[in-house]
């Protein structure tokens, strides 16, 4: 049966629910309010009371519609959710949702939603499948796995998701079953920024204080767009209470418009910015001596290693004024230690990319703001709290290679980040050993990784693919078997930790369909598999009974409450987990490795005259890869445009709104043109997670074109970050 026949049930008009609301979604980036969209749920939600033991009113959960996890308060009535809204009482909504968390409503009511499992009927990408039963679908996925653990390893399996709360079970199952190779998106997004800190402080990301901050420097991290909404809510506060904002970005970003100075760095020359502030502040010795002398290690070769990064120098390859790189110096000095540089989110950019995250690290040491208000911190959390957990064995030893390289070809990249491209990288050429199945949950591949068509290549290479999703997504097309989850409105999760509280994910109404949670579906794998032993609990609720019973709650109170407090261990601010206990402004890691061990320049390369980079970035409605289908979302983004400066394009004869062929040495696209002056005149800009070629997603299907076309493989050999903007693209008329 065709999916597209399958799924078209319960359609409905985008004007049915379009009407009314869109106008002020659009206009707010952190609306309170938005339209009910009753009149859609009613049409279009299969009849079913929602579980019996709960009852309609308002309850707390936690969105899923990015990785930020905000706590959502969801109206439901007749057993359906009409409305969605930010829980004040949580430290990530603090009342507000962004346009995505509004729109949730439309992805648990997507009519295109998986309904049940499918099995593969025709060839991969043909969109030719079968409905199965769940233990049809069960028992063929556990079959294939044993057959290959039995003929190949389990090695030869590959393991890949997104940072979800289910990760933990997730993990449990591909540990049980003793395959070494997991992926997740981390080395396409924060894998230098998480390396630089752990070297530097010991920390992954060290926390920021806009409470009480008086300068804040951004670079390239947009929050006006790329919504974090608590941390969006405390810069716009920020701001309000007079803080300045420096933003050095190729493009007038959104958040760049509420600077205090907005700085259009040439792109992969962030870096010499960087070296040239610490040049100018030890060159001035306006710096935290005391913090210096207590806390920091490799001051004198720091010293050294900037010495020639002066601001002219900089300024040649920044293309910043030296007078705004000296008066950035000057403010940020005179700020301190009530300051910090944002230490970035997603850092995939250049392959020096590890290095500007270095220099950023040792100037907010340098300036003292780490532990001061108004600076950088340590973040008590995640791993402070004790959850329990179900009894198990102990996993079986792995001793195969990893795919992706770590830690036998790259040292320094942390086990838990991982080299995500590697191993696509690895199934192509069969080295160190060929895999032959992929097990994938809640991520899309086929559209995240760079270069599509090295990712076809690599599926093509597998003899089973398994998807876990809510939505036939890109990767799901090209799979063999479909398992759909139950949405985050449907479903329990392990419990989640955020700060000295403890938050529960559950579900506000009944699974739609035949979906089920991903704790029952790896359970039912993993006994099916003869892992039953890992899987010791019956149902989602006596899972979270395990996790529960260190905090001294019971489930039902704690799903009453939403969420619990918890006692954390105090921290000990100036106690660095590094080799010396100190902050590493010389690493020696980094020294033992053969690496740079001090923020040391590297020169990016650039495109030719005629070339552009490549930028990506982020709009406020849409996550990724996975929000292009919900319908109100996609009302308010439907596609995307290729910007650019209106100078090349008078230089090309371009007008904006005209079709043109982008092209980089991976492939090419046809994408309208933007001539816009909010980008430099060497870069364009296209917004990722458009171009899906998933005929069963009907909204998002053929509309705007994919990065993931256009982008080359490179990686950083320290952090084994992906160097994204490393890809330069020409631009022709069609
Ligand atoms: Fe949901 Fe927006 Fe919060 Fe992300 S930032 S969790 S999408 S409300």
């Amino acid at each position: 049966m065709n999916p597209v026949d399958m799924l078209q049930d319960a359609r409905f008009t985008r004007r049915s629910f379009v009407a009314g609301s869109l106008g002020a979604l659009a206009a707010a980036l952190l609306a309170e309010e938005l339209s009910p969209l009753t009149a859609f749920a009613e049409d279009s939600a299969p009849a079913g009371p929602m579980d019996p033991s709960r009852r309609d009113g308002v309850i707390d959960t936690i969105c899923e519609m990015c990785v930020w996890r905000c706590g959502v308060r969801a109206t439901v009535r007749d057993g359906r959710v009409v409305k969605l809204d930010g829980n004040p009482d949580h430290p990530h909504s603090l009342g507000k949702l962004c346009p995505r968390g509004q729109a949730g409503l439309l992805t648990a009511y997507d009519p295109d939603r998986l309904k049940y499992p499918l099995i593969r009927a025709g060839k991969r990408g043909s969109g030719l499948w079968r409905r199965a039963t769940w233990d049809e679908a069960m028992d063929y996925v556990a079959e294939q796995m044993k057959r290959i653990a039995g003929d190949y390893g389990p090695q030869a399996m590959v393991f890949s998701s997104t940072h979800n709360p289910m990760q933990v079970q997730f993990e449990n199952l591909l540990n049980a079953y003793g395959s070494p190779n997991y992926g997740t998106q981390r080395s396409l997004c924060f894998n230098a920024m998480i390396t630089a800190n752990q070297l530097t402080f010991g920390v992954d990301e060290p926390g920021r204080d806009y409470a009480n901050a008086r300068y804040i420097v951004y670079a390239g991290r947009n929050l006006a767009e790329a919504i974090s909404n608590s941390e969006t809510q405390e810069l716009v506060d920020a701001i309000a209470r007079g803080a300045k904002v420096v933003v050095l970005d190729p493009r007038f970003t959104k958040t760049a418009a509420k600077a205090h100075r907005w700085l259009p760095v040439r792109p992969g020359n962030d870096l010499a910015f960087f070296l040239a502030l610490i040049h100018e502040l030890l060159a001035n010795g306006d710096y935290d001596r005391a913090f210096v002398a207590r806390h920091t290690v490799g001051f004198e070769a720091l010293k050294a290693e900037v010495e020639p990064y002066t601001v002219e120098w900089a300024s040649a390859k920044t293309e910043i004024p030296a007078e705004t790189i000296r008066a950035v110096a000057a403010e940020l000095g005179a700020a301190r230690p009530r300051a910090f540089v944002h230490p970035n989110w997603r850092t995939s950019n250049f392959i020096n990319s590890f290095q500007t995250e270095r220099a950023i690290a040792v100037l907010n040491a340098l300036i003292g703001a780490w532990g001061a208000p108004g600076g950088v911190c340590e973040v008590s959390g995640e791993s402070a709290v004790e959850l329990g957990a179900p009894p198990q064995p102990p996993y079986p030893r792995v001793s195969a290679l990893r795919l992706d390289g770590v830690p036998w070809k790259y040292p320094l990249v942390p086990l838990k980040l991982g080299i995500f491209q590697n191993i696509r990288e690895a199934v192509i050429t069969g080295q160190p050993y060929q895999a032959k199945g992929w097990f994938i949950y809640r991520q899309n591949p086929v559209l995240s990784l760079p270069d599509r068509g090295r990712t076809l290549e690599a599926f093509n290479k597998l003899e089973l693919i398994v998807n876990v999703d809510i939505s036939m997504n890109d990767t799901a097309w090209y799979s063999d078997v479909v398992l759909p989850e139950a949405t985050y409105l449907e479903r329990f999760d392990p419990l989640i930790v955020v700060g000295d509280r403890v938050f529960i994910r559950q579900p506000v109404i009944k699974p739609l369909f035949e979906s089920r949670s991903g704790l029952m579906i790896f359970q039912d794998l993993g006994t099916r598999l003869g892992l039953k032993d890992f899987f010791q609990y019956k149902d989602e609720l006596d899972y979270l009974g395990y996790q529960v019973k260190p905090l001294g709650v019971s489930v039902e109170e704690l799903r009453q409450a939403g969420s619990v407090k918890v006692k954390l261990p105090p921290i000990d601010t100036y106690l660095f987990r590094t080799p010396s206990g100190k902050v590493e402004l010389k690493s020696s890691l980094l020294a033992a490795a053969n690496q740079d061990a001090v923020p040391t320049w590297q020169e990016p390369p650039r495109p030719t005259a005629v070339a552009f980079y490549l930028l990506t970035g982020k709009v406020a409605q849409h996550t990724q890869f996975a929000t292009q289908n919900n319908r109100y979302l996609h009302e308010l983004e439907p596609g995307n445009a290729l910007w650019m400066n209106p100078g090349p394009a008078a230089a090309r004869e371009l007008a904006d709104g005209e079709t043109v062929v982008v092209k980089s040495r991976s492939g090419e696209v046809r994408v309208p043109l933007r001539v816009t002056e909010a980008i430099r005149s060497d870069c364009v800009y296209l917004t990722p997670g458009f171009g899906h070629v998933s005929k069963a997603l009907m909204t998002a299907f053929d509309s705007g074109v994919s990065d993931s076309d256009l982008h080359e493989t490179f990686t950083d050999p320290v952090s084994g970050g992906q160097a994204l903007s490393q890809t330069f693209v020409t631009v022709e008329k069609v």
